[in-house]
């Protein structure tokens, strides 16, 4: 599958890694848009929010389980928000669920 994160996730295209383990892989995002910019994706390949299911969501649910360790070993003591894309309303550019991880300075109020 010709999938960017899937690549990066087997490593065949490098990435700063942040965090990894059998489920989830972590790494910094390479146009940062916050001082700190953290993506956090399921090993395996979900295309976005919209293809979450019952057989899958044990992935996810494990992913908000370790972004508190994630957050916190990035030092974001003050707090961070939590986003992620799905289709083209949202910008979705990368068809791999994945969570942006944001912080490290005060965000905007608004998220749109
Ligand atoms: P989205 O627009 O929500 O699909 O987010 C995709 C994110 O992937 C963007 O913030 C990009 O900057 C980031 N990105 C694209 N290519 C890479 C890469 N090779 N390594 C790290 N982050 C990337
Ligand atoms: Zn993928």
């Amino acid at each position: 599958m010709d999938c960017l994160f899937c690549k990066i996730i087997a490593g065949d295209i490098p990435s700063s890694k942040v965090y990894e383990d059998d489920i989830i892989f972590a790494f910094r995002d390479i146009n940062p848009q916050a001082p700190v910019h953290v993506l956090v994706v399921p090993k395996a390949h979900i295309a976005s929010a919209d293809e979450v299911n019952p057989s899958n969501s044990s992935s996810v649910a494990h992913i908000f389980v370790k972004i508190p360790e994630i957050a916190a070993a990035c030092g974001l003591k003050k707090g961070y928000r939590v986003i992620t894309n799905c289709g083209p309303d949202a910008c979705q550019s990368v068809k791999h669920l994945h969570f942006h991880i944001l912080g490290g300075a005060q965000l905007s109020d608004r998220m749109a």
